[in-house]
Protein backbone atom coordinates (compact mmCIF):
# COMPACT_ATOMS: atom_id res chain seq x y z
CA UNK A 1 0.00 0.00 0.00
CA UNK A 2 1.51 3.48 -1.10
CA UNK A 3 1.51 6.45 1.51
CA UNK A 4 -1.11 8.94 1.61
CA UNK A 5 1.13 12.27 1.96
CA UNK A 6 -0.36 16.12 3.08
CA UNK A 7 3.30 17.82 2.36
CA UNK A 8 2.94 21.71 3.16
CA UNK A 9 5.13 23.97 1.48
CA UNK A 10 5.44 27.30 2.87
CA UNK A 11 7.98 29.02 0.38
CA UNK A 12 9.91 32.05 1.61
CA UNK A 13 6.93 33.19 4.02
CA UNK A 14 6.40 34.22 7.63
CA UNK A 15 8.68 35.84 10.18
CA UNK A 16 10.26 33.31 12.90
CA UNK A 17 7.34 34.36 15.49
CA UNK A 18 4.73 33.45 12.83
CA UNK A 19 6.28 30.14 11.85
CA UNK A 20 6.60 29.08 15.57
CA UNK A 21 2.86 29.75 16.12
CA UNK A 22 1.69 27.77 12.91
CA UNK A 23 3.66 24.99 13.15
CA UNK A 24 2.77 24.86 17.12
CA UNK A 25 -0.61 24.91 15.90
CA UNK A 26 -0.46 22.60 13.48
CA UNK A 27 1.18 20.21 15.99
CA UNK A 28 -1.73 20.73 18.47
CA UNK A 29 -4.14 20.05 16.30
CA UNK A 30 -2.38 16.81 14.88
CA UNK A 31 -3.09 15.59 18.53
CA UNK A 32 -6.08 14.76 18.18
CA UNK A 33 -6.02 12.99 14.98
CA UNK A 34 -5.06 9.38 13.66
CA UNK A 35 -3.00 9.63 11.26
CA UNK A 36 -2.87 5.47 10.32
CA UNK A 37 -1.42 5.51 7.20
CA UNK A 38 -0.85 9.15 6.20
CA UNK A 39 2.48 11.29 6.45
CA UNK A 40 2.58 15.26 7.27
CA UNK A 41 5.37 16.98 6.60
CA UNK A 42 5.78 19.99 6.92
CA UNK A 43 8.78 22.49 4.70
CA UNK A 44 9.93 25.38 6.33
CA UNK A 45 12.39 27.88 4.96
CA UNK A 46 15.34 26.86 5.86
CA UNK A 47 16.17 29.38 8.98
CA UNK A 48 13.17 27.95 10.58
CA UNK A 49 13.83 24.08 10.16
CA UNK A 50 15.35 23.54 13.77
CA UNK A 51 12.83 25.06 15.75
CA UNK A 52 10.13 23.06 13.22
CA UNK A 53 12.42 20.07 14.06
CA UNK A 54 12.11 20.89 17.43
CA UNK A 55 8.27 20.89 17.34
CA UNK A 56 8.37 17.60 15.05
CA UNK A 57 10.09 15.98 17.86
CA UNK A 58 7.45 15.95 20.01
CA UNK A 59 4.63 15.66 17.51
CA UNK A 60 3.75 12.99 14.48
CA UNK A 61 4.81 14.97 11.39
CA UNK A 62 7.97 15.27 9.28
CA UNK A 63 10.05 18.03 8.03
CA UNK A 64 11.77 18.48 5.23
CA UNK A 65 13.78 21.60 3.27
CA UNK A 66 11.97 22.99 0.42
CA UNK A 67 15.65 22.78 -1.63
CA UNK A 68 19.38 21.43 -1.30
CA UNK A 69 22.75 22.01 -3.00
CA UNK A 70 23.40 20.47 -6.39
CA UNK A 71 26.93 20.41 -4.84
CA UNK A 72 28.72 18.39 -2.51
CA UNK A 73 30.41 20.68 0.05
CA UNK A 74 32.61 23.81 -0.56
CA UNK A 75 32.98 27.16 -1.80
CA UNK A 76 29.37 27.71 -2.81
CA UNK A 77 27.90 30.74 -0.98
CA UNK A 78 24.42 30.80 0.26
CA UNK A 79 24.13 27.27 -0.68
CA UNK A 80 23.13 25.15 1.97
CA UNK A 81 24.16 21.12 1.13
CA UNK A 82 22.12 17.61 1.36
CA UNK A 83 25.12 16.37 4.00
CA UNK A 84 24.05 19.50 6.54
CA UNK A 85 20.50 18.74 6.01
CA UNK A 86 20.51 15.10 6.95
CA UNK A 87 22.91 16.22 9.97
CA UNK A 88 19.99 17.73 11.49
CA UNK A 89 17.70 15.33 10.92
CA UNK A 90 15.77 16.47 8.14
CA UNK A 91 14.19 13.42 6.25
CA UNK A 92 12.30 14.86 3.14
CA UNK A 93 13.66 16.92 0.11
CA UNK A 94 11.59 19.62 -2.39
CA UNK A 95 13.71 19.17 -5.59
CA UNK A 96 12.59 20.63 -8.63
CA UNK A 97 9.71 22.84 -7.87
CA UNK A 98 8.61 25.30 -10.70
CA UNK A 99 9.64 28.03 -8.78
CA UNK A 100 13.13 27.10 -8.87
CA UNK A 101 13.37 26.04 -11.84
CA UNK A 102 11.87 30.08 -13.31
CA UNK A 103 13.49 32.19 -10.90
CA UNK A 104 16.73 30.12 -10.39
CA UNK A 105 17.14 28.59 -13.50
CA UNK A 106 16.95 25.02 -12.60
CA UNK A 107 17.59 23.18 -15.39
CA UNK A 108 16.55 19.05 -15.69
CA UNK A 109 20.67 18.50 -15.37
CA UNK A 110 20.61 20.58 -12.41
CA UNK A 111 17.63 18.71 -10.56
CA UNK A 112 18.68 15.54 -11.50
CA UNK A 113 22.40 16.16 -9.52
CA UNK A 114 20.28 17.23 -6.60
CA UNK A 115 18.44 14.37 -6.34
CA UNK A 116 21.66 12.41 -6.73
CA UNK A 117 22.86 14.37 -3.77
CA UNK A 118 19.52 13.81 -2.03
CA UNK A 119 19.30 10.03 -2.51
CA UNK A 120 23.31 10.32 -1.49
CA UNK A 121 22.24 11.31 1.87
CA UNK A 122 19.07 9.14 2.06
CA UNK A 123 16.27 11.87 1.65
CA UNK A 124 12.96 11.04 0.35
CA UNK A 125 12.38 13.06 -2.42
CA UNK A 126 9.23 15.35 -3.39
CA UNK A 127 9.69 15.90 -7.30
CA UNK A 128 7.78 18.29 -8.48
CA UNK A 129 6.82 18.41 -12.16
CA UNK A 130 4.06 20.24 -14.51
CA UNK A 131 3.70 21.76 -17.77
CA UNK A 132 3.27 25.62 -17.98
CA UNK A 133 -0.04 26.94 -19.60
CA UNK A 134 1.29 27.40 -23.15
CA UNK A 135 2.20 24.27 -22.69
CA UNK A 136 -1.05 22.25 -22.34
CA UNK A 137 -2.94 24.72 -24.60
CA UNK A 138 -0.39 23.05 -27.19
CA UNK A 139 -1.50 19.94 -26.00
CA UNK A 140 1.97 19.37 -25.19
CA UNK A 141 1.63 18.54 -20.88
CA UNK A 142 2.11 14.87 -20.94
CA UNK A 143 5.44 15.36 -23.63
CA UNK A 144 6.44 18.14 -21.08
CA UNK A 145 5.90 15.98 -18.23
CA UNK A 146 7.12 12.80 -19.63
CA UNK A 147 10.28 14.76 -20.24
CA UNK A 148 11.12 15.51 -16.53
CA UNK A 149 10.32 12.82 -15.29
CA UNK A 150 12.74 10.94 -17.59
CA UNK A 151 15.44 13.12 -17.40
CA UNK A 152 15.63 13.53 -13.76
CA UNK A 153 14.76 10.16 -12.31
CA UNK A 154 14.80 7.38 -14.87
CA UNK A 155 18.64 6.78 -14.30
CA UNK A 156 18.06 5.93 -11.10
CA UNK A 157 18.04 1.84 -9.78
CA UNK A 158 14.77 0.78 -8.22
CA UNK A 159 15.83 0.84 -5.15
CA UNK A 160 16.83 4.38 -5.60
CA UNK A 161 13.33 5.09 -6.81
CA UNK A 162 11.66 3.96 -3.51
CA UNK A 163 12.99 7.05 -1.87
CA UNK A 164 10.97 9.08 -4.69
CA UNK A 165 7.54 10.94 -4.30
CA UNK A 166 5.96 12.67 -7.34
CA UNK A 167 4.66 16.19 -6.81
CA UNK A 168 2.44 16.98 -10.09
CA UNK A 169 2.05 20.63 -10.15
CA UNK A 170 0.50 22.57 -13.00
CA UNK A 171 2.25 25.27 -13.71
CA UNK A 172 -1.12 27.29 -14.80
CA UNK A 173 -2.67 26.44 -11.08
CA UNK A 174 0.03 27.29 -8.77
CA UNK A 175 -0.72 30.28 -6.54
CA UNK A 176 -3.40 31.45 -8.47
CA UNK A 177 -6.35 30.01 -7.32
CA UNK A 178 -6.99 28.13 -10.17
CA UNK A 179 -6.59 24.48 -9.82
CA UNK A 180 -6.57 21.62 -12.10
CA UNK A 181 -9.69 19.76 -12.22
CA UNK A 182 -10.06 16.29 -10.48
CA UNK A 183 -10.39 15.05 -14.07
CA UNK A 184 -7.12 16.69 -15.28
CA UNK A 185 -5.31 15.48 -12.01
CA UNK A 186 -6.05 11.74 -12.42
CA UNK A 187 -5.52 12.06 -16.21
CA UNK A 188 -2.32 12.84 -15.43
CA UNK A 189 -1.52 10.94 -11.93
CA UNK A 190 -2.51 7.75 -14.15
CA UNK A 191 -0.41 8.83 -16.96
CA UNK A 192 2.43 9.46 -14.25
CA UNK A 193 1.88 5.84 -12.89
CA UNK A 194 2.20 4.49 -16.57
CA UNK A 195 5.16 5.85 -17.13
CA UNK A 196 6.92 4.57 -13.72
CA UNK A 197 5.28 1.55 -14.30
CA UNK A 198 6.79 0.53 -18.25
CA UNK A 199 10.34 1.58 -16.41
CA UNK A 200 10.64 0.09 -13.31
CA UNK A 201 7.28 -2.35 -13.19
CA UNK A 202 3.74 -2.47 -11.89
CA UNK A 203 5.00 -3.42 -8.04
CA UNK A 204 6.98 -0.18 -8.33
CA UNK A 205 4.71 2.40 -10.16
CA UNK A 206 1.96 0.94 -7.43
CA UNK A 207 4.21 2.21 -4.33
CA UNK A 208 4.99 5.66 -5.99
CA UNK A 209 3.03 8.21 -4.17
CA UNK A 210 1.83 10.70 -6.45
CA UNK A 211 0.83 14.13 -5.20
CA UNK A 212 -1.17 17.33 -6.51
CA UNK A 213 -0.40 20.39 -6.33
CA UNK A 214 -1.52 23.64 -7.56
CA UNK A 215 -3.84 25.93 -5.54
CA UNK A 216 -5.48 22.85 -3.68
CA UNK A 217 -7.41 23.81 -0.44
CA UNK A 218 -10.33 22.24 1.90
CA UNK A 219 -12.77 23.27 -0.68
CA UNK A 220 -11.23 21.72 -3.81
CA UNK A 221 -9.06 18.72 -1.93
CA UNK A 222 -12.05 16.43 -1.21
CA UNK A 223 -12.87 15.80 -5.52
CA UNK A 224 -9.36 15.71 -5.93
CA UNK A 225 -7.75 13.48 -2.99
CA UNK A 226 -10.94 11.14 -4.02
CA UNK A 227 -9.32 9.97 -7.60
CA UNK A 228 -7.81 6.81 -7.23
CA UNK A 229 -4.01 7.98 -8.89
CA UNK A 230 -4.56 10.63 -6.28
CA UNK A 231 -2.07 10.51 -3.08
CA UNK A 232 -2.20 13.64 -1.49
CA UNK A 233 -1.38 16.87 -1.91
CA UNK A 234 1.57 19.44 -2.06
CA UNK A 235 0.02 22.04 -0.39
CA UNK A 236 1.50 26.10 -1.01
CA UNK A 237 -0.83 28.93 0.07
CA UNK A 238 -3.25 27.09 2.84
CA UNK A 239 -0.63 25.47 4.45
CA UNK A 240 0.31 28.88 5.93
CA UNK A 241 -3.40 28.63 7.93
CA UNK A 242 -3.32 25.85 10.56
CA UNK A 243 -6.56 25.68 10.63
CA UNK A 244 -7.22 24.95 6.60
CA UNK A 245 -4.02 22.76 6.72
CA UNK A 246 -5.74 20.47 9.17
CA UNK A 247 -8.76 20.49 6.90
CA UNK A 248 -6.87 19.43 3.74
CA UNK A 249 -5.03 16.46 5.93
CA UNK A 250 -8.64 15.35 7.29
CA UNK A 251 -9.95 15.03 3.52
CA UNK A 252 -7.05 12.50 2.93
CA UNK A 253 -7.63 10.19 5.87
C1 LIG B 1 3.37 24.82 -4.41
O1 LIG B 1 4.05 25.83 -4.40
O2 LIG B 1 3.91 23.70 -4.37
C2 LIG B 1 1.93 24.98 -4.46
C3 LIG B 1 1.20 23.96 -4.75
O3 LIG B 1 1.44 26.25 -4.21
P1 LIG B 1 -0.09 26.68 -4.05
O4 LIG B 1 -0.78 25.62 -3.22
O5 LIG B 1 -0.05 27.99 -3.35
O6 LIG B 1 -0.66 26.76 -5.42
Amino acid sequence: MRLKIVAGNWKMNLSFEEAEELVSSIADQLEEIDLEETEVVICPPYPYLEMVLDIAEESVFSVGAQNISQFDNGAYTGEVSARMLASMDVDYCIIGHSERRKYFGETDEIIAQKIDQALKHEFIVIFCCGELLSERRAGKHFDVVRQQIEKALFSLSEKEFYNIIIAYEPVWAIGTGENATPEQAQEMHAYIRGLIASRYGNDVANETSILYGGSCNSKNAPEIFAQPDVDGGLIGGASLNADEFIKIIKVIL
